[in-house]
């Protein structure tokens, strides 16, 4: 399907992306194919499959470069992205790691965005760094880009929005001075999760998604996926078939399953996180919320220009109250488990290291904790937010 245009509206392709024709005979999913030896009939067959793939063509030689389970879903998400082709990878993190490896070599420079998330930074440092690839960190909204870029920068490496703060870069203005300069754009858009957010319609050349967050959805599956255009493809295409990036047909199949109710959970983790934050906005113990679809947030403007909507995470900064109170509150949380990650149907709180996200711009000036608005009722939650904040008045 790759290079097919979209014909369908975005509901329908969510529904039918990846799939077999609606009309056609057998089961509505793709059965889940497993194997790392795929036989041939002849020895000609061999190799007319061998030479199929080797022209750049999906067909199935070898389990580590994905069966029909792993491809049904590579075009689902090719086709969301708007990309020419798309990889999966064990997890995220591995997926931003092959982006990094695609398109910079030793002596190569990278411009990245401060709103990367840590594992991404532990990466710059750890790896690029002791590999000869040179890097710094820009603001993670975009600004003056042009004065982070060398002659030797290759790529421009953003999440958008930024992690915790969620920060939106402007990024067809960052992605016209990049292409003018032959640098290649990447985003990770796992936020926008390939459906309120498509970076390659608006001047990137690769979008990074972590299936593992909404597009999985039940907190359940690692996984991770590059989609790119036509011009970034043979790099990613080709070194993802050197450092032997794969994932595993199940959690492909999660992955496929999860994606089909993408578009209704988003606008209900939405509905149940605008609640949320405005609740928090309005108490005395709360100096600013991060979320970019509330009007005083810095970059609501381009948020409200370049997504179609937002999703249940958001950060909270306390004002005049000691971490110690703090965390007592979010001891005392029912419904909010305390956990890494996001994007699975339950709530969430995680303490953020606030005085350390940011290398390129200011941190929050007090101590900051990032939710999950899950899918439980609302009024359920705003009451284990009511009841634990008893804490707030008890500490004075
Ligand atoms: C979670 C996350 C990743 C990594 O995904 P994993 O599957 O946990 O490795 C990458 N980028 C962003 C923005 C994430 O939130």
């Amino acid at each position: 399907m790759i290079g097919d245009p979209p014909r369908l509206r975005p509901k329908s392709r969510l529904v039918h992306g990846g799939r077999p024709d609606a009309r056609s005979k057998g089961p509505v999913n793709p059965p889940i194919v497993r194997a790392s030896t795929i036989l041939h009939r002849t020895v000609a067959n061999m190799r007319g499959a061998e030479a199929e793939r080797a022209a750049g063509h999906r067909v199935q030689t070898y389990g580590r470069r994905g069966t029909d389970t792993g491809f049904a879903l590579e075009d689902a998400l090719t086709d969301l992205e708007h990309g020419h082709g798309a990889r999966l990878t064990a997890s995220g993190l591995a997926a931003n790691a092959l982006v990094f490896l695609s398109y910079l070599k030793p002596g190569d420079h990278v411009a990245i965005s401060d709103g990367v998330y840590g594992p991404v930074r532990r990466f710059a440092k750890n790896f690029l760094a002791t590999y000869g690839i040179a890097y710094d960190f820009f603001p993670a909204d975009g600004t003056d880009l042009e004065s982070f870029l060398r002659p030797q920068t290759k790529l421009v490496y953003l999440e958008c929005p930024g992690s915790s703060l969620f920060e939106i870069a402007d990024l067809p203005r960052l992605g016209a001075i990049a292409h003018a300069r032959g640098i290649a754009v990447a985003v990770d858009s796992t936020w926008g999760s390939g459906w309120t957010y498509h970076p390659l319609t608006l001047g990137a050349d690769v979008s990074i998604l972590s299936a593992t967050k909404y597009l999985a959805g039940h907190s359940d599956v690692l996984l991770g996926a590059v989609v790119t255009n036509e011009a970034a493809w043979p790099a990613l295409d080709g070194m993802a078939e050197l450092m032997g990036a794969a994932c595993s047909p199940e959690d492909a199949y999660l992955v496929l399953r999860g994606l089909r109710t993408l578009g209704v959970r988003l606008s209900e983790h939405e509905r149940n996180a605008r609640i949320l934050a405005d609740w928090f906005v309005a108490q005395p113990w709360v100096k600013r919320v991060y979320f970019p679809a509330l009007e005083n947030h810095s970059t609501h403007a381009l948020w409200r220009r370049d997504f179609s909507g937002a999703c249940g995470l958001f950060s909270v900064e306390f004002g005049g109250v000691g971490e110690p109170v703090i965390e007592k509150f979010l001891d005392r949380l029912n419904l909010f488990g305390l956990g890494s990650s996001w994007g699975g149907f339950e709530s969430l709180a995680r303490p953020e290291p606030w005085a350390t996200l940011r290398t390129a711009s200011p941190n929050p000036a007090g101590p900051l904790v990032r939710f999950h608005a899950g899918l439980e009722d609302v009024e359920d939650l705003l009451a284990d937010l009511q009841a634990a904040a008893a804490t707030f008045a008890e500490a004075g």
